[in-house]
């Protein structure tokens, strides 16, 4: 995986600022192990010299004395054994200068022969005088005090006169006593030179250990910041990408598109829908959906140019943004060869497949200067192509009307939702067998709070293609289920039939959840019937065949509406769940003159009851047309000739038409 630049330059600052922070701490404990190791070596060095000086006390000044207790000086004899035993010791090297001194300090033997120099500082010859102060300055020192008192005083001395001085007490006999003072000078050099190296060893031993330590501590935080630092780069990409394909999300997309938006220098925007996903997920399993999703994903990335971008929007969408774009012709010519490349055969669990996909352009600046806008225009383009005519579509603002009013019109629709000012009207479905009213169709409008009552034509459009379908729908078949559930009780039977939109079908659980608001107002499925139009069939004829027979299975009534001007063939028709065809008022508006359109609408009725399903038509205005409608064998009519929309309230109670009777016992507004 490769890091941002920018994690990694934080890691690398991070890292170094660790390594130069705990060097601090790390150089502070080397000194204070570096000063105790000084300390050591001195105490070493002192107590080299006090072990050395008893040696020489013993050794060589003891035997000298012969147990001499010194009260009366020392004799020729002594001194002389002093004298040689003295030269001996310097002459091998141990040690420098030897004195011995009564307990006043004065000086009894010295190894030069001379207690001290014959003349004083000042050049005049030294007296008895300056003797004894000298004798009772030496006395007065701390050195000679505590040698006095029984103990050794060491002192290294530094400079021309380097060396160790220790002041001892001078046992003379085996009785222990001390009899005088023993001031020796001891060789530093050997001493100092041993202790020197016990040092610089320790010092090394120290150093390393240190650097190890250092070493081993950068290594934790190295590998630390490292790990921090790969975390931080996953986390990063996995908010910015699909795990199942790798792709750029939708929230990296934007970003993208946002961007190239904002280089002005146009680009594409693609929506791409895989058509029959639903139908591998289902029949061959989830797992062979996902193979089929990473396929995709990779030929996709394989097909664009290498500066564009390929990204999972959800589910089986995904999204291209083709920067520099901004020529339809470009745009097309680009997209159909992805498409080409994308339906090459494949093989998913043994079973031989064509990806196919639906793909939708919209171009910046030309169709919009938002992503928002881009989106929805691509969206609009893509559901055209699913209609059937081409699997590569690129938007044209007659696909939706003008857009920017659609984006507003969407706006405030959710708001109507949410204030309740959408309506129902209801227009009855005369059974032309009993002249009685069997069915009644709800058809929404909305109360807009400034343009007065609008007919769905004015906003259902804007709302066709976007996730506002959904609620919109819900709150239709809730109200027509009141509705409904309100006029049973009132003791009419009429079945209430609701519009649905191609959508819908496309919704997981529909049919539930049509279900679920039908009971939730105590109606029986067979109390309600399910419109949709012939034209929602080809956006996805399976999820949509699917849906139908999901809800024909829960009991409601299922109508295809606007038939004949869709592109609805007849073997798929058979496939599909229906109990109902509604033939489209296109046809029906000229069945009351002779002429073809008798011909068509009489085929189709014909068609329908072969299969078995009852024929409403639509759009009857005139009694002729009721009449002839009725000759030829159509099961039901609806059109203003028997009743325009109108709330339910307002329909007649037990209307009951025949053609001597048309239609007066309406209280409704009849077609005059
Ligand atoms: P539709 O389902 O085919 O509804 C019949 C439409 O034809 C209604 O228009 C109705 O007023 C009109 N109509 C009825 N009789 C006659 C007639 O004799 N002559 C003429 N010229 N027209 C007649 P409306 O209410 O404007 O609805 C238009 C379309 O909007 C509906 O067509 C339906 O597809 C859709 N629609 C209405 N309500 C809903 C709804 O709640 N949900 C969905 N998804 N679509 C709806
Ligand atoms: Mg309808
Ligand atoms: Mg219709």
């Amino acid at each position: 995986m490769r890091w941002p630049g920018r994690a990694r330059a934080t890691g690398t600052r991070l890292f170094v600022v660790y390594a130069v922070a705990s060097l601090v701490p790390v150089v502070a404990l080397g000194a204070l192990l570096a000063d105790g190791i000084r300390q050591d070596a001195r105490d070493r060095g002192l107590e080299l010299g006090r072990a050395q000086a008893a040696v020489v006390g013993e050794m060589v000044v003891a035997p000298a004395l012969q147990g001499s207790d010194l009260t009366s000086g020392l004799s020729t004899q002594e001194m002389a054994r002093l004298q040689r035993a003295t030269d001996l010791a310097i002459f091998r090297g141990s040690v420098e200068r030897l004195r011995l001194r009564d307990f006043d300090g004065s000086v009894l033997f010295s190894d030069d022969g001379v207690a001290t120099p014959e003349v004083v500082a000042g050049g005049r010859p030294r007296t008895a005088a300056d003797r004894a102060a000298e004798a009772a300055e030496m006395a007065g020192s701390a050195a000679f005090r505590v040698a006095a008192s029984g103990d050794a005083h060491v002192t290294i001395l530094d400079g021309d006169s380097a060396g160790i001085q220790v002041f001892q007490p001078v046992v003379g006999d085996a009785s222990g006593r001390s009899v005088g003072v023993l001031e020796v000078v001891l060789p530093y050099a050997a001493i100092a030179a041993e202790v020197e190296e016990a040092k610089s060893r320790t010092y090394w031993r120290l150093g390393a250990g240190l650097a190890v330590l250092h070493l081993v501590l950068a290594g934790i935080s190295w590998s630390s910041t490292r790990r921090l630092r790969r975390q931080a780069a996953e986390s990063a990409h996995a908010a910015l990408h699909d795990s199942l394909t790798g792709l750029p999300n939708r929230e990296l997309f934007r970003k993208k598109a946002e961007s190239a938006i904002r280089r002005s220098g146009g680009c594409a925007v693609v929506l791409v829908d895989l058509d029959r996903f639903k139908e591998v997920n289902d029949t061959l399993g989830h797992h062979a959906g996902d193979r089929l999703l990473r396929e995709v994903a990779r030929r996709l990335a394989a097909t664009v140019r290498s500066g564009d971008t390929v990204a999972r929007l959800g589910g089986d969408e995904f999204g291209l943004l083709l920067p520099g774009i901004a020529d339809p012709a470009d745009a097309l010519y680009l997209v159909q060869r992805v498409s080409e490349e994308l339906s090459a055969g494949l093989v998913l669990e043994g079973v031989p497949l064509t990806p196919e996909a639906s793909f939708g352009i919209a171009l910046h600046p030309a169709d919009g200067d938002t992503l928002e806008e881009l989106l929805t225009h691509a969206d609009a383009a893509m559901y055209e192509g699913k209609r059937g005519t081409s699997a590569v579509v690129v938007y044209d603002r007659a696909l939706t009307g003008a857009p920017s009013h659609h984006l507003s019109i969407q706006h405030d629709l959710r708001l109507a939702i949410e204030r309740d000012e959408l309506r129902l009207e209801y227009q009855p479905q005369v059974d032309l067998r009993t002249g009685r009213t069997a069915t009644v169709e709800a058809l929404v409008r909305w109360q807009h709070p400034t343009r007065g009552l609008l007919p769905p034509i004015e906003f259902l459009p804007a709302a066709e293609h976007t996730a506002l379908m959904g609620p919109l729908t819900e709150w239709v078949v809730s109200r027509a289920a009141a509705d409904c559930a309100a006029w049973t009780a009132a003791g009419r039977d009429w079945v209430v039939a609701v519009n649905v939109s191609a959508r819908n079908l496309h919704e997981p659980d529909f049919g539930g959840t049509v279900a679920l608001l039908a009971g939730q107002a105590g109606l029986r499925p067979g109390q309600m019937q399910i419109e949709v139009t012939e034209t929602a069939l080809p956006v996805d004829p399976d999820a949509a065949a699917a849906a139908l027979a999901t809800l024909a299975a829960y009991g409601f009534g299922t109508a295809l509406d606007d038939f004949g001007v869709g592109y609805a063939s007849l073997s798929h028709l058979r496939s599909l769940q229906l109990t109902e065809v509604k033939i489209d008022r296109a046809f029906v508006a000229g069945v009351a003159e002779a002429g073809e359109d008798r011909a068509v609408v009489a085929a189709l009725i014909q068609l329908a009851h072969g299969l078995g399903l009852a024929v409403c038509a639509e759009g009857v205005e005139t009694v002729e047309a009721a009449v002839w409608l009725q000759q030829v064998g159509c099961d039901r009519a609806q059109g203003y000739y028997f009743s325009r929309p109108v709330p339910w309230t307002e329909l007649a109670p037990d209307g009951h038409w025949s053609p001597d009777r048309p239609a007066t016992d309406s209280r409704t507004k009849v077609m005059t």
